[in-house]
């Protein structure tokens, strides 16, 4: 288990103060200045050698993505920006950090907007974070009235704004270029890549976009040295990350953890267990709605990291564990799930508009067993001919949990099917 001293987060729970004063007393803003002295280059290196990888869902090395951005700037100025649109059904882990731990969101978009040459940063909030926002809010006036933002920023030398921009409500904004469409006022639909945000971000300029806890861990990993984080964890996949465990668990909880956890560990340890013991559970989904649900035989020995994840065949995502006890209908949580992705496609490709309402109806006759058993191949093939052929990877989180579905569940989809034919009427969708 991850000791006290190695948390990141020492009020992820909100126990104690979350402005300048309790943060300062939790090692906040301390050597800010001394940080940045060393210059861009070794703090992107460092940044690069304590391993972190981007805590948004894809998991890009966040050193790498930061050495992307222009050196010397061709007149146009370069952006941070900052993902807080946290939309994935199951994820509640920048929340806490933005109501609770604001400073260290703050100082880290210093830090990373000096790493990039960005004299201003913008953090887009999800519009229903309200609350969060009023404390994002005044915690950035904080930082304004102590000098910790604006001109020579926290002594540093650099100058750096920071602007926060509410989002309406569409989960598709979280895709990082639709999230850029949104901030400049258009519509949130997701642009054709390349160019990549680095090149031309937004309005047209050099662009980095990080999710919260990506930034607002650098600080602290800066200042304990980047082998600390390196320690932590498994080779590539270094330090902690905060879970959002979900569902049948007797304590739902976020909890900062080692990245290499066993998945067991991290719900009989944090989350008080499933509900009716271990035996009684019969599947989670480990990394928030688009990932690929694992059954227990997978969770018995899974380690919560992206590399162990991804070998079998799902995914850390945005690190929300969901869990499901036996009395779930796994196959009614997936069709739900399908029904989400359709109603938040942006619409603008074919595979993705189409595609997701016709899973989403195929799932609904695998919920009241009407299908065919022939449908389930064709539900697989069409989860092929959506995934990798859309404009942005939205195709691919709408065809995941289906796939998942199919892969370890479809004796259970083929028994619902069968029990219907045989006079059984299961329930509906809806
Ligand atoms: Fe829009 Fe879906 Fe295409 Fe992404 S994959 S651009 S959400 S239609």
């Amino acid at each position: 288990m991850l000791k006290d001293e190695d948390r990141i987060y020492k009020n992820l729970y909100g126990q104690h103060d979350w402005r300048l004063a309790g943060a300062r007393a939790r090692g906040d803003w301390e050597g800010t200045a001394e940080i940045l002295a060393k210059g861009r280059d070794a703090v992107v290196e460092e940044v690069k050698s304590c391993g972190m990888r981007g805590r948004g869902g894809a998991g890009f090395p966040t050193g790498l993505k930061w050495s992307f951005m222009p050196k010397t700037s061709d007149g146009r100025p370069s952006y941070l920006v900052v993902n807080a649109d946290e939309s994935e059904p199951g994820t509640c882990k920048d929340r806490d950090i933005i109501r609770h731990e604001p400073h260290k969101l703050i100082e880290g978009c210093l830090v990373a907007g000096f790493c990039m040459g960005a004299h201003t940063g913008y953090i887009y909030i999800r519009g229903e974070y309200y609350n969060e926002y009023l404390h994002l809010m005044a915690a950035i006036e904080e930082a304004y009235s102590a000098g910790l933002l604006g001109q020579n920023a926290a002594g540093t030398g650099w100058d750096f704004d920071l602007r926060v921009h509410r989002g309406a409500g569409a989960y598709i904004c979280g895709e990082e270029s639709a999230l850029l469409e949104s901030l400049e006022g258009k519509k949130g639909m997701p642009r054709m890549k390349p160019p990549f945000p680095a090149a031309m971000g937004v309005y047209g300029c050099p662009t980095t976009v990080n999710n919260v806890e990506t930034i607002a861990g650098i600080p602290t990993i800066l200042r304990r040295g980047a082998s600390w984080f390196a320690n932590l964890g498994r080779p590539k996949n270094s330090g902690t990350k905060i879970f959002c465990i979900s569902g049948h668990v007797n304590h739902p909880c976020n909890v900062e953890e080692e990245l290499g956890v066993p998945m067991k560990d991290l719900i009989e340890k944090h989350a008080g267990g499933v509900r009716g013991g271990w035996d009684n559970l019969q599947a989670v989904i480990p990394g928030g709605a688009s990932m690929p649900i694992l059954p227990k035989s997978v969770c018995d020995t899974i380690l919560m990291d992206f590399d162990s994840l991804k070998d079998a065949r799902s995914g850390l995502g945005s690190g929300a564990v969901i869990v499901m006890d036996k009395s779930a209908d796994v196959i009614k949580a997936i069709w739900r799930l399908a029904k989400f992705f359709k109603h938040e496609s942006c619409g603008q490709c074919t595979p993705c508009r189409e595609g997701t309402g016709w899973m989403m109806r195929m799932m609904a006759k695998m919920v009241d067993g009407s299908a065919e058993i022939s449908d389930i191949d064709l539900m697989e093939t069409i989860t092929r001919q959506v995934e990798g052929h859309t404009i942005c990877a939205f195709g691919d989180a709408a065809a995941w949990p289906i796939q998942g579905l199919l892969r370890h569940f479809r004796p259970l989809v083929e028994q619902r099917i069968m029990d219907r034919k045989n006079g059984a009427m299961p329930l509906a969708a809806e």
